[in-house]
């Protein structure tokens, strides 16, 4: 059984809608900035929710916190990790992540090199691809 997440909403907003199937909220720890090459962040997603396809320039660091993190890279079968489970996305590498259908999922996210850029954003990822 899954423990239902419990957002803070102090801190959170919406994290861009464009960019997501169902609602995601993000809450920024550390802004990267002339001296902070890095990027450090939390993101909540509700069930069924995840991330259109993308690629990072540099190495995107997941830390799941709480749920069922689903997560794919383009070609393989999408991997289920629970709560401190860690994820290294190497750079151009094409994948999404989200929350399991059944419970919400919120990870630490670390973006490094950030003056590189943070994410290059691609299609949706259609329910088959989700329930793969
Ligand atoms: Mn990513």
């Amino acid at each position: 059984m899954e423990k239902k997440l419990e957002i803070e909403t102090e801190g959170f907003k919406p994290a861009p809608a464009e960019y997501f199937t169902g609602k995601a909220f993000v809450r920024t720890l550390v802004e990267a900035d002339s001296v902070t090459n890095c990027n450090i962040s939390y993101l909540a997603f509700e069930e069924g929710c995840r991330n259109n396809w993308h690629t990072h320039p540099s190495n995107q660091i997941l830390m799941v916190k709480e749920g069922t993190c689903y997560y794919q890279e383009e070609g393989k079968p999408v991997q289920k990790i629970g709560a401190g489970g860690v994820i290294n996305i190497l750079p151009g590498i094409k994948h999404w992540h989200g929350a399991s259908p059944e419970a919400p999922m919120e990870h630490l996210v670390i973006n490094i090199n950030t003056d590189k850029g943070l994410v290059n954003w691609m299609e949706a990822v259609t329910n088959e691809q989700y329930n793969n």
